[in-house]
């Protein structure tokens, strides 16, 4: 039988469910809500007509690093592009992970990096934040150095929180952490405070970004790793040679030429975030989380037929199953449009 070939360790697996895409209203998976400018598509048709279709990308997508490299302020030669961060997180798991070898997670954070570390064959070490989703520093830099993983990774700000750990108590946390210390700053351009600034400071410290995000572009799966060098030759080892295509590699270097355009897009967002949280926070019977990613968390009592209601008239939110997150729902910031739709939809149901 064919099935005794596959893997015992994943057979109740279940793979990653996006389901429907045809809501009239989508704010569920932290995009943008802001499409190219018609002056971009333009930008870009231009150069997508002068790829060489018949070759191989280039392997270390070196053009857009350096682009992204005048975006972000840090040299190059620390970068490493991916097809998403996504990718670069399977990759840093593949990279310093044996079978049995630990990775810790804060709980709640991005699901990903506990899918990619058991498909591995690794273990996790789930850490809890706070009531708050706040992190307890001391208490955190104690239990890794105990339970002695070889990865933390966590995400600032958190998805799905929007919380957000100062940057000396990331800093403190890269410093006495035994191990390697990945920064997921997926959501960063919505909070200002990075520590991409410190990379070379530090020989154990690994920074994500996305372009996904405050730069509209998740259709292009493209995502970036800065490290220190030392690091980074050993993480390029495991990388698939040609992971990013060339029509992302070039649309990417257009969009990234344009800091104007995407600061004024980031400024767009975070006003309705901003917006979002406010109305939501007058709402009865909701708990609503500060946050400074491009989404809101929230809690009721009554998530689960909030949801419900939502889906019924079109629109889709994020609803969370298990454990902390059992009564809350996230919604991604939208145009002031969308964002009045399911407020208005939230407070008649809610
Ligand atoms: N990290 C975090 C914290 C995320 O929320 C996401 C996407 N939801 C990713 C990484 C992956 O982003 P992408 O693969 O689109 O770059």
């Amino acid at each position: 039988m064919i099935q005794s070939l596959f893997r015992e360790d994943i057979k109740d697996f279940i793979p990653y469910e996006v389901g429907e895409q045809n809501y009239k209203v989508r704010l569920d998976a932290n995009e943008s809500f802001i499409g190219f400018s018609e002056e971009l598509k333009n930008k870009i048709c231009l150069a997508v007509r002068n790829i060489d279709f018949n070759r191989y990308p280039d392997p270390d997508s070196k053009k857009l690093c350096s682009f992204y490299s005048d975006y972000c302020g840090v040299s190059k030669e620390y970068m490493m592009a991916g097809n998403g961060s996504d990718e670069l997180i399977q990759i840093i798991v593949n990279a310093f992970l044996n079978k049995d070898d630990k990775i810790a997670v804060i709980n709640p954070d991005f699901t990903m990096y506990k899918v990619y570390t058991e498909v591995r064959g690794g273990k996790v070490i789930t850490l809890s934040s706070n009531e708050n989703f706040n992190l307890d520093v001391d208490s955190i830099i104690e239990k890794v150095n105990n339970k002695k993983p070889k990865i933390l990774i966590l995400s600032n700000p958190n998805n799905p929180t929007g919380a957000v750990i100062p940057k000396k108590d990331i800093l403190k946390i890269v410093e006495k952490c035994k191990c390697i210390v990945v920064i997921d700053e997926a959501y960063v351009d919505f909070y200002g405070k990075t520590v991409i600034d410190q990379i070379s400071n530090y020989e154990n410290l690994i920074v994500l970004r996305t372009c996904s995000k405050a730069l509209g572009s998740a259709a292009l799966r493209l995502g970036f790793l800065i490290t220190n060098k030392l690091l980074l030759k050993e993480i390029k080892k495991v990388k698939p040679p040609f992971n990013v295509n060339s029509v992302s590699q070039t649309i990417g270097e257009v969009i990234l030429k344009n800091k104007k355009y995407i600061k004024e897009c980031i400024n767009r967002i975070i006003q309705e975030r901003d917006y979002l949280y406010e109305v939501l926070s007058k709402i009865d019977g909701l708990k609503v989380y500060p946050t400074e990613a491009n989404f809101v968390l929230f809690e009721s009592e009554n998530a689960e037929e909030i949801n419900r209601y939502l889906l019924e008239k079109g629109i889709k939110i994020r609803k969370f199953k298990d454990g902390r997150l059992k009564n809350c729902l996230r919604i991604t910031a939208g145009t002031r449009e969308e964002n009045r739709v399911v407020i208005k939809e939230i407070e008649e149901r809610g």
